[in-house]
């Protein structure tokens, strides 16, 4: 049962913005889902539910800039590959998904992020409306990326049934106040030209967001620049992909040129980057992640799916994403502790949903984590330790447009127990 009764919070350590000035400790009243005071002796009547402790810290929580919430169920079955071979393997047993999988794959993804403190996830699959009711279910936001692929999917309607799901994720996201349609054509490499201006004109006249996967690996960059003359972002932006007033969500950028930074600059794109998947798959590149804010590009944080992560704990991705960019730049302030929780817990919310920041008369989002923890403490620097030190366990409750869907680790709207005791007696089905 979802708890969407007022809350107050009590006595919490509030971080309002990614900056370590701006903490300070208060109690927050959340009614009808709405965050109604934030005020150090904030009380209401008869709150029907009060979170309360000197050890928590109260922040937006994480969202997930790019994921295949599905693909969850191939956790472990594909490791230390190098892409287009793990592709391979990946793309084989993926044929098989069908509603039942697709359904049972996005439920064990939204418990593991839920777990996790995250508030929600741009995905980026197939069968997105199958999805986007898992994610309802749940109470998390999601923006549903209709995969556009014509050779994925072939027997359940390849291309036709992708557009038809675009259609089916935009009539689902119309009655949500936590689901956004998107679509979502693969990549410029695997997508004919036509049919990703095809994509971008419905994510144009839709208003939705428009996704793909670009420059991920540096053999992706060389076959463009072998057929096209040109990198992948370089050959988007010739091609007219970027339109004004449609927002797009590259994934990756593994690979590319400070021309392409200043082009996805220009459009204000936001790039979903995802460092663990990208050093796993032995990319070789790292996102140019501080060329990329001063260009004026949005970079959110993103875990990409377990098949290749392997978890969806967007905690431990921020520590790898800051000292991926130390380790490869020699330089420790180049992508600070403020920047990378901005990156993970604001930048995606402020640009596809600032109604949910932390704010009086926003829609309450809040992940509490708790700091009552050995590797948490001393406390010289709340920022730090959550880049640095925490990891998803560290959540203790979840609450997205005002209904607290986990507490003190206890998930109100999924049957926790069920979904693990399916997915393990289902997956041999699966192989
Ligand atoms: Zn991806």
């Amino acid at each position: 049962m979802v708890i969407t009764m007022d809350l107050l919070i009590q006595d919490v350590m509030i971080i309002p913005e990614p900056d370590t000035t701006r903490i300070f400790r208060a109690n927050i009243v959340i009614e009808d889902n709405i965050i109604s005071t934030i005020a150090p002796n904030a009380k209401i009547p008869d709150p029907e539910f009060i979170l309360k402790g000197k050890s928590l810290v109260a922040l937006p929580p994480p969202i997930n800039s790019h994921t295949h919430l599905p693909m969850t169920l191939l956790r472990g079955y594909s490791d230390n590959k190098t892409l287009m071979d793990w592709l391979q393997t990946i793309w084989e047993i993926e044929g098989k998904f069908d509603a039942k999988w697709i359904e049972l794959g996005t439920r064990l993804a939204c418990l593991e992020m839920m777990k996790a403190g995250t508030g929600g996830a741009a995905d980026f699959y197939f069968h997105e409306s199958k999805i986007g009711n898992v994610l309802e279910e749940a109470g998390i936001r999601g923006w549903l990326g209709a995969g556009i692929l014509p050779s994925a999917f072939v027997d359940q309607g390849g291309y036709e049934f992708q557009l038809d799901e675009l259609k089916r994720a935009i009539e689902l996201a119309k009655g949500s106040s936590l689901l956004k349609a998107s679509i979502a054509p693969h990549s410029q490499i695997t997508v004919p030209e036509e049919i990703i201006l095809k994509a971008a004109d419905l994510a144009e006249s839709y208003q939705i967001p428009l996704m793909i996967h670009a420059s991920e690996t540096r053999k992706e960059v060389m076959d463009s620049e072998d057929k096209y003359g040109v990198p992948p972002v370089e050959r988007l932006d010739q091609i007219g992909f970027f339109r004004e007033g449609t927002k797009e969500i590259i994934a990756h950028c593994t690979w590319i040129t400070q021309r392409e930074v200043e082009i996805l600059g220009k459009h204000q794109a936001t790039v979903g980057w995802c460092p663990v998947s990208a050093q796993k798959l032995a990319y070789g590149g790292v996102t140019p992640v501080p060329e990329l804010r001063t260009a004026g590009a949005h970079v959110a944080l993103g875990t990409d799916g377990t098949a290749s992560n392997n978890t969806l704990d967007l905690w431990r991705e921020m520590r790898e994403a800051s000292n991926v960019i130390s380790a490869s730049r020699w330089d420790p302030a180049l992508y600070s502790a403020e920047q990378v929780l901005e990156d993970t817990c604001w930048s995606f919310r402020r640009n596809f949903h600032s109604e949910s920041l932390i704010k009086v008369g926003n829609q309450a989002d809040l992940v509490i984590l708790n700091f009552q923890a050995p590797h948490l403490q001393p406390l010289h620097n709340i920022i730090s330790n959550i880049v640095y030190a925490a990891n998803g366990s560290d959540v203790h409750s979840l609450i997205v447009n005002g209904k607290l869907l986990m507490n003190n680790r206890q998930i109100s709207t999924l049957n926790e127990t069920k979904i693990l005791e399916e997915t393990e007696d289902k997956i041999e089905e699966l192989l």
